[in-house]
């Protein structure tokens, strides 16, 4: 049976504020998925969601890997069934290193630690993540894009079955994201499954995304393959928009609704727990 994640019917609130409104999705090994979508949408809800993340709510639906029921899991058991998260802004944390981090993560699954310094360093080549980063506390006073060839190097040394990247491609600069991209391909050719936030039709083309689904308000409105990327970039979202978005969108300061085309859209997107430290990145 080919491994799959299988997202059914998901709704989720936040703070009394329903966020997913049902939401529908399957990825199977080696597939990589893309989740387009205006700022605000629940993109990086879904995220968390699926991770687990304290504050987010499930109220309906299941999320499945291999039949595995992850909703009833801890966040590090879901890790453990083989899920893993790229976060839109990377959490730093003082006093850990990414050696010691990684170190319990392979633990947890029961593989050998030995080799771990040869791996990240050989990993970090991979990316062109200088190695002197490798000793610092996990995140801490690294630049965006560092804080994400750091989130790749872990998904490369962990090996998950499926990937969850809430925007990856923010903060890296051209070359950078093209390494992480490849490194994501690389693994995706040996049967990673990828559900690729993004706004930016860069990172599916790097990527080759198969599937492109496009989130409003808490639902998938279209799916189809990547031309619908295409047309996106072309169009942006007025396509996908219908009349009760505004009044339900309510006045938050993003100005979804205004942006209709992709190079309108805040590459920095409002997120709740604020722009992080590389907002300037
Ligand atoms: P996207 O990633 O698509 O830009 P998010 O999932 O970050 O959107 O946010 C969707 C909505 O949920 C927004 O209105 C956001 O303010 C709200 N939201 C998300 N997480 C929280 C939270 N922890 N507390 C309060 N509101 C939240
Ligand atoms: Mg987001």
């Amino acid at each position: 049976m080919t491994a799959e994640l299988v997202i059914e019917g998901l709704r989720a609130e936040v703070e009394g504020r329903e966020i997913l409104r049902g939401v529908d999705l399957t990825v199977r090994a080696g597939e990589v998925h893309a989740v387009m979508g205006p700022n605000g949408a629940g993109k990086s809800t879904l995220s968390h969601v699926l991770m687990g993340r304290p504050g987010y709510r499930v109220t309906g639906g299941t999320v499945t890997l291999d039949g595995v029921d992850l909703l009833a899991l801890p966040t590090w058991e879901r890790a453990r069934a083989g899920l893993f998260l790229v976060m839109q802004y990377p959490t730093e944390v003082p006093g850990v290193s990414l050696l010691d981090s990684l170190t319990a993560a392979l633990d947890g699954t029961g593989r050998d630690v030995s080799e771990l310094p040869a791996l990240m360093a050989a990993e970090a080549e991979r990316i062109g993540f200088d190695e002197r980063f490798l000793d610092r506390p996990l995140n801490v006073d690294l630049s965006g894009g560092e804080k994400k060839r750091n989130e790749t190097l872990q998904l490369g040394v962990l090996a998950p079955r499926f990937a969850v990247l809430d925007e990856l491609d923010s903060g890296l600069d051209v070359d950078a994201l093209r390494a992480c991209a490849r490194r994501v391909e690389a693994a995706t050719e040996e049967g990673l499954g990828v559900l690729c936030i993004t706004h930016y039709t860069r990172v599916l083309h790097e990527l080759h995304a198969d599937r492109v689904h496009i989130l409003v308000r808490g639902e998938i409105r279209d799916s189809g393959g990547p031309e619908l990327a295409d047309r996106l970039e072309e169009d942006g979202y007025a396509a996908w928009l219908r009349p009760e978005d505004e009044v339900a969108s309510g006045p938050r300061p993003v100005d979804v609704f205004g942006s209709t085309t992709m190079a309108d859209l805040d590459p920095t997107p409002e997120d709740p727990f604020g722009p992080g430290p590389f907002a300037a990145d």
